[in-house]
């Protein structure tokens, strides 16, 4: 038995501004048996697929398998690099001599120029290339996907957990799916439902309401219905301006069109009775901050303050209120500033005092720049390996980091690029910041954090400063929407 393996994924942030073109895909692009060496041992869909083909003595085909490296601002992908990675992973697919399934490792928040619907795209022209064998696609829990995807695909699963710690679990309910299919033992039949509710990310933790709640109800459903093979829950991505925006609803039965449809139906309804839950209102950096500092007052900290608007790194915001309000032990692990940083490099070396004008350049939204005096303590572009439960055991390289020392253990790093993860402690570790004396720590992100570092400070708490990826989303400026898309599209906007 021989199963096809090839992935194309990005998530698209449309409100930025730099077109995504194949210079930021092709470093990380990888081909053929190198897919598979570079997954091995680490938890993503890939190893999964390989765990359970592993173990029943299937050959897996790898193809291609491209995702943008880090970087921070990119936009809209060129219709040049969706053609290429699309076609490429049909031409593989048609010279991979004979193939009994295809396993596609997508993401589903792709936005691509001129192609409305990029991963039923992909699957369609897969399709084309390799006719009936059956098609089975993982996909992220932010992915967008509508009818088109569920007619493309022969299955679809979705990484049930954010933080998103169970790619390599998905990777391997697909597996197993398609090597039960092939086998004969198995017929998927798939419903798909899209409640019409379009979610900030940072509400869509799975440890709590409301996405807490959907995982359970589908969870009771697997537990009674022995035909339901699987029913997952995408609440999407609200930054990407597609058509498809959205949360959708996914339930793989053996053989069971109906049964399919009556479970992905009931989710879809359970999750829009929740809808107010999805779109609460979070605090302003001036309250927020000042609560954190209460907080600490109380012995309740540390204190993780998530900033999960800034998808571009260069906002001031909550730097701004912690040195205005006065709070001491803090840190910030990047600013992105990239002029400012390489002026530093240039003109200063560890040890020095200096007075520096960093963020706040990008984009009105972003807040100004803020004046800092400090001591540099790091300059350097750090490598270091990540201990998180998300991405344990993969290498990070930084590009330029800069750390100063404000004074009253208060850090902040200024960096030329967004630095590649803040989901564990090594992002403050790597540039010799005592993460144990911190009363504070401000990330720019929304939920994948919470895997380390709920185990680590006592509070979360989100503050909405603005920013492209701003809770609020009836202050972003929608196009594509569909109409009923609740609370974003025409008919709640009035
Ligand atoms: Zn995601």
């Amino acid at each position: 038995m021989r199963i096809a393996v090839a992935g194309f994924a990005d998530e698209t942030c449309t409100f930025c501004y730099v077109p995504t073109d194949i210079d930021r895909f092709e470093p990380a692009a990888l081909r053929g048996q190198a897919i598979l060496d570079a997954n091995r041992g680490i938890p993503t869909y890939i190893n999964g697929y390989m765990k359970v083909a592993e173990a029943e003595g299937v050959e897996l085909v790898p193809l291609v398998y491209a995702s943008k490296t880090a970087g921070g601002f990119q936009s809209w992908l060129t219709p040049a690099c969706f053609d290429k990675y699309a076609s490429e992973i049909a031409d593989r697919l048609r010279d991979a001599g004979p193939l009994e399934g295809v396993l596609l490792a997508l993401h589903g928040a792709m936005a691509a120029t001129g192609v409305p619907k990029p991963e039923a795209e992909i699957v369609r022209r897969a399709r084309a290339t390799v006719g009936s064998i059956p098609i089975m696609v993982t996909l992220d829990l932010h992915a967008n996907e509508d009818r088109e995807m569920a007619d493309a695909a022969d299955a679809v699963f979705v990484i049930r957990t954010y933080p998103h710690v169970d790619y390599e679990e998905t990777g391997m309910v697909a597996a197993r799916c398609m090597i039960e299919t092939i086998r004969g033992n198995f017929v998927p039949a798939m419903a798909m439902r899209r409640p019409g509710i379009v979610s900030a990310s940072i509400y869509q933790a799975t440890a709590v309401h409301p996405m807490k709640d959907v995982q359970a109800r589908c969870r009771e459903w697997q537990a009674r219905e022995p035909d339901l093979y699987y029913v997952s829950v995408a609440p999407g991505y609200a930054y990407a301006d597609v058509p498809d925006i959205g949360m959708s609803v996914w339930a793989v039965t053996n053989g069971n069109q109906e049964l399919a449809e009556r479970v992905a139906q009931d989710i879809s309804d359970y999750a829009w009775s929740m809808r107010e839950s999805f779109a609460r209102k979070l605090p302003n950096p001036r309250d927020g901050v000042a609560e954190v500092m209460r907080l600490v007052r109380e012995g309740k900290g540390p204190v993780m303050i998530a900033d999960g608007a800034d998808r571009i790194g260069d906002t001031t915001h909550i730097l701004r209120e912690l040195l205005e309000q006065g709070a001491k032990n803090w840190a910030i692990p990047s600013i992105v500033d990239a002029e400012a940083a390489k002026d530093l490099e240039k003109t200063a070396s560890v040890g020095d005092t200096v007075t520096v004008k960093i963020g706040g350049w990008y984009y009105e939204i972003s807040g100004r720049p803020v004046e800092v005096t400090g001591t540099v303590e790091y300059m350097g572009r750090p490598s270091y390996v990540l201990i998180g439960p998300r991405r344990r055991g993969d290498r990070v390289q930084d590009s330029l980091s800069i750390r100063l020392n404000l004074g009253d253990n208060r850090h902040v790093v200024i960096s030329d690029e967004k630095r590649g993860e803040s989901y564990d402690s090594t992002v403050l570790t790597s540039v010799g910041v005592d993460v144990s004396s911190l009363d504070i720590v401000a990330l720019k992100d929304r939920v994948h954090h919470r895997a380390y570092w709920d185990a680590i400070t006592k509070v979360n708490y989100p503050i909405d400063a603005p920013g492209i990826g701003l809770a609020d989303l009836t202050q972003l400026k929608y196009e594509n929407a569909p109409y009923d898309a609740f609370p974003i599209g025409g008919k709640y906007r009035g």
